[in-house]
């Protein structure tokens, strides 16, 4: 292993925890392997700290332990399984500094953003499905049969894969553990490799909270081990986020087998600006909708389909203050935009930026690697704001997760409405305009799974989210995530002292 260079600017308790040394939770072990991978500080290029690589064996005993705690697990009450969650989202309030800390190390966003999105969701969640572990609700249905009952269970899915990405590691791990273990399942949980720093020190807090052994477990590796995740026969269902394209292999993998899949996939989303709009506000919500996160977000707005009246005014402004945003590190104060997560993805991005110059676009800014004082190993890209974009560009067309703003122009709203829905993905879209009405007849054009009007990026616990058509038709947050991990069960019951059978009618 590389020596380690944690940042000196992190807090004690997350350079402490970052260096190791890490293992795999499983049954409420920890696993060692002996094949570590290093895990980088995309900021310094450096390598930060090693961990263990799970094979088929930590896998095998993952879903095992998984098996065996459920029995007990699912036979909690609501409310014991409301007071585990409860517990685990006051154990992230309390070691939030630490957390945030571990996610700008991992995975280089601003230490800002992490404290207030990340880990203040991710506290938020627990919360949220805490509620809701105590109110899931069975029915007693009508049915025209004399003298029997006829009922509906919610019973737990079973062992859960939960297999996540990078851009927000532990508030996807978050978004799938809450409704799951709410839900009464257990589950083993396969981060990104990139980043699976924050995930590990949440099984610490886990075990805390006093989940029992296995109710949570946590292996690492890649697209082997999600892999054998997704087709292992002990595993009842596989939650997935991260690419389209992995989405269609992990739906092929679970095929032979009938394993139900959600997926919450890639995105390309429009964010629409009328002649109309509060233009400062406009400016804001596209800077921000492609900007946060480095532009590494499904939900990134990395289309701007603007009216053509106002679009050199508007991209000006953008421009402007893409121009302005501080690169470096998330520990430093002023910086308001760190490095994407590896040199392989900044390539990729800028290879997109590159080809759609080469077909007429027009860079207005960006488009190049950052240098940042004294970060040069860090994998910084400048902000990026393409204009003169074409709908049948690869840059207008495909998933780019950079920091690279498209800007088409439009003319009238059927135009726009066919610009809008003119790509495979269907996850969000902006709509800025001083005219609900009209924001509220175009949002019910679009074919996303949100829509924001005057707005963008807002998210809420209680609020479902997720994509349409190769953006994935699962739900995160709110009741709506609750669904996949329940199965529903009807039960008869014969009231009556009478035998009776379906071939009864029938003379059976
Ligand atoms: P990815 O598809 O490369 O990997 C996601 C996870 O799947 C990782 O844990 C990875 O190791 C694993 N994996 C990769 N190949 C696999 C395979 N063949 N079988 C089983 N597991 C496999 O995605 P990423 O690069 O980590 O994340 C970025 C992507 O995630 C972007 O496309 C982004 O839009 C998407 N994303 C979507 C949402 C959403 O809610 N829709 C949220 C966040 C990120």
């Amino acid at each position: 292993m590389a020596k380690s260079t944690v940042s000196a600017l992190a807090p004690e308790g997350a350079r402490a925890f970052v260096e190791g040394p890490h293992h795999l939770f499983i049954g409420g072990d920890r696993v060692e392997t002996g094949n570590n991978i290093d895990v980088m500080n995309p900021a310094t290029g450096d390598t930060l700290t090693e961990v263990p690589l799970a094979g088929r064996s930590e896998v095998d005993a993952a879903v095992a332990a998984a098996r065996r705690a459920f029995r007990e697990y699912r036979a909690l009450s609501g409310s014991q399984r409301a007071k585990l969650l409860w517990a685990l989202s006051l154990l992230i309030d309390d070691n939030a500094a630490q957390l945030a800390a571990i996610e700008v190390l991992d995975n280089g966003k601003p230490l800002g953003e992490a404290v207030a999105v990340d880990v203040a969701l991710a506290a938020e969640i627990f919360r949220y499905y805490a509620g809701c572990a105590s109110t899931l609700e069975g029915a007693i249905t009508s049915n025209s049969v004399p003298g029997m009952l006829s009922l509906v269970h919610q019973e737990p899915i079973g062992v859960v894969a939960a297999l996540t990405p990078w851009n927000f590691p532990l508030l996807e791990t978050a978004y799938k553990l809450g409704p799951s273990l709410a839900a009464g399942c257990t589950v083993v949980l396969k981060p990104s490799e990139l980043a699976p720093l924050s995930t590990l020190r949440l099984m610490d807090l886990i075990e805390q909270a006093g989940f029992a052994k296995g109710v949570v477990n946590a292996v690492i590796g890649g697209p082997d081990v999600g892999d054998m995740l997704v087709r292992h026969e002990g595993v009842d269902k596989v939650a997935f986020t991260g690419q389209t394209e992995t989405g269609r292999l992990i739906l092929k993998a679970a095929a032979d087998d009938l394993k139900p899949v959600s997926l919450e996939l890639g995105g390309k989303s429009p964010n629409i600006v009328f002649p109309d709009a509060d233009l400062t506000a406009a400016i804001g919500g596209v800077f921000g909708g492609i900007f946060f996160n480095q532009g590494q977000a499904c939900v990134a707005g990395s289309r701007l389909l603007v009216h053509a009246s106002i679009a050199d005014q508007l991209v000006a402004s953008v421009v402007e203050r893409a121009k302005a945003i501080r690169l470096g590190e998330g520990f430093q104060p002023d910086t308001n935009m760190g490095p994407l997560i590896s040199t392989a993805h900044r390539e990729r991005v800028l290879g997109f930026v590159d080809e759609a110059v080469a077909d007429g676009a027009v860079l207005a800014t960006g488009g190049t690697k950052a240098d940042v004082e004294g970060l040069p190993g860090g994998y910084f890209a400048n902000p990026t704001v393409l204009t003169g974009v074409r709908n049948d560009m690869r840059v207008a067309q495909e998933e780019i997760f950079g920091p690279v703003l498209s800007v088409v122009k439009w003319e009238d709203e059927e135009e726009l409405v066919a610009l809008a829905n003119g790509v495979h993905y269907g996850i969000a879209a902006g709509i800025w305009t001083s005219d609900t009405a009209k924001a509220m007849a175009l949002a019910s054009r679009l074919e996303v799974g949100v829509a924001w009007i005057n707005t963008y990026g807002m998210f809420d616990v209680s609020v479902p989210f997720g994509g349409r058509k190769h953006s994935g038709g699962g739900r995160e947050l709110g009741h709506a995530a609750l669904t996949p991990y329940l199965v529903a069960k009807s039960v008869w019951v014969n009231l009556d002292a009478r035998p009776a059978h379906a071939g009864q009618s029938v003379g059976i």
